[in-house]
């Protein structure tokens, strides 16, 4: 906006609040990474901005009939799907995929209901080491008196009150080196205050010659392996380990209650070639040998996946199924995958553009992500300068859906609306001695605006 002379930016949200995976998949216990909110505020702050909330585009309003009215349209939706382990037992009582159950913490709508077990049993499961899996795991494992003063949704701090988990076991199908999780994470996991850290089979610690090769990130990840415990077994409240090496085979029902988890089955995996123990892109193959873990809670944290919105390929979006991405050039322009010989020199489909996980899969940081809007946005007003073809449309935006919207009886929420439901949630937080009270249901949000 600040670089195209009177361009007036809509973004359509299909919740009635802003802020997507900030709002409801940052921690809540992570606070400073909200604090890129403040920017979205600075650009909301623009007559020329609209917020359009509680429409789900491709439902409630059809992509096609959105196009036409606009110069430019960006998608920059995130992964709503979680990828599935397709082993038996996946969808027994007391398993859960991270995505619900970090959408249910953080108040999203669609887990508002989830209700994980975690008063079955002491001992809870996570199967993959990427950075959700840590916060799944700081979320059982940490002091709720803290956490309570967050933006928590009150549904998850009651819960984790009478949670009896007090063992974490996060399991990988290759080695320590391999992880996908990062330091920074991995160390607030050792700090946490009264959870032990169970320690590491020596034989994933590298002798000093293959110490020497490790890179810097790997050696301090080295070094807080073998850091002593920061709180001694006797006296942690709680338990925490890394399993390494195993790959799920089965989730194994309890024998009193078909219905609950007991136990999940692992393959145990070797290196292959056996020398690549330290490689960061070693593989594994199985051998004929198993482990169970018992469990009476597992949660999937293998990775996420975006969809294809409705009627996509009707207006000529490519959508590439298997990596969950819309085929783009690197820079944000959605390319034709059919028209070349590869994504980078395919061509533009005008008006066209995508960012963030979207446009590159579910991976990187929220700066990371903020980032690539950035370089998206570049490539934009770039093209405008160059005056490229863009979408030969009325350009009418916002203002020329508004009517149809009414005539669909679409309940839109603005910013003014957004900062009232804002507002309420704040002071609801107040009285409970918390940041904010989150609503978890679209009603509630929208009950407010009518009152
Ligand atoms: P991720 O980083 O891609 O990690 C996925 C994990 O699942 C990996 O350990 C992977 O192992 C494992 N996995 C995949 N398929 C598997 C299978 N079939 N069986 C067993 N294990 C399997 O995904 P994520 O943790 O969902 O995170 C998504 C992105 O969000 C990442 O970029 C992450 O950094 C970011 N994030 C950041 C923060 C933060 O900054 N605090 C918090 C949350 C998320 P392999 O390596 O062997 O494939």
């Amino acid at each position: 906006m600040n670089r195209i002379p009177d361009a007036v930016v809509d973004m359509y949200e299909q919740l009635p609040v802003p802020f997507g995976l900030v709002r409801f998949g940052v921690a809540p216990d992570h606070p400073e990474v909200k604090k890129c909110q403040e920017k979205f505020e600075e650009v909301a702050a623009s007559p020329r901005f609209n917020f359009v909330g509680n429409v789900n585009i491709g439902h409630d309003i059809p992509l096609k009939q959105l196009v036409p009215h606009y110069d430019a349209v960006l998608f920059s939706y995130g992964a709503s799907y979680d990828k599935k382990l397709g082993v038996p037992g996946e969808d027994l009582e007391g398993v859960y995929s991270a995505r619900a159950f970090v959408g249910w913490y953080n108040g999203l709508p669609e887990f508002a209901d989830l209700n994980p077990k975690l008063d079955a049993g002491e001992e809870a499961v996570i199967i993959g080491q990427g950075n959700v899996s840590l916060d799944v795991a700081r979320i059982l494992l940490c002091d709720l008196g803290e956490l309570r003063k967050t933006d928590i949704a009150e549904h998850a701090a009651s819960a984790l009150a009478k949670s009896r988990v007090k063992s974490v076991k996060i399991v990988g199908r290759r080695g320590p080196w391999q992880a996908a999780f990062s330091n920074k994470e991995a160390r607030e996991l050792f700090n946490l205050p009264g959870a032990h850290f169970a320690p590491l089979d020596e034989s994933f610690f590298p002798g000093e010659a293959d110490a020497k090769a490790l890179s810097r990130p790997q050696q301090r990840l080295l070094k807080m392996f073998k850091s002593p415990a920061k709180t001694p077994a006797e006296v942690a409240a709680k338990n925490w380990t890394f399993k390494f090496l195993l790959s799920p085979t089965s989730f194994n029902a309890s024998s009193t209650d078909p219905t609950s988890l007991s136990s999940v089955t692992f393959t145990k995996n070797a290196f292959d070639p056996p020398t690549s123990v330290f490689a960061k892109d070693a593989s594994v193959v199985a051998t004929p040998e198993s482990e169970v873990l018992p469990a009476s809670v597992a949660f999937r944290s293998v990775g996420y996946k975006s969809a294809k919105l409705p009627e996509m390929s009707d207006i000529g979006v490519p959508f590439n199924d298997r990596r969950g991405v819309i085929p783009n050039d690197g820079r944000g322009r959605v390319v034709d995958p059919d028209s070349g010989p590869g994504e980078l020199t395919a061509m533009h489909l005008p008006g066209l553009y995508c960012a963030g996980w979207v446009k590159n899969g579910p991976t990187g940081v929220i700066a990371t992500t903020m980032d690539d809007a950035f370089a998206t946005a570049d490539t934009i007003v770039q093209d405008w300068a160059q005056q490229a073809k863009f979408i030969d449309g009325d350009a009418g935006g916002w203002d020329a859906l508004r009517d149809e919207a009414k005539r669909r009886g679409l309940r839109t929420v603005s910013w003014e609306d957004w900062k009232k439901i804002d507002g309420t949630e704040r002071a609801k937080g107040k009285e409970l001695g918390k940041e904010r009270a989150k609503f978890v249901n679209k009603e509630d949000m929208l009950k407010v605006l009518d009152a």
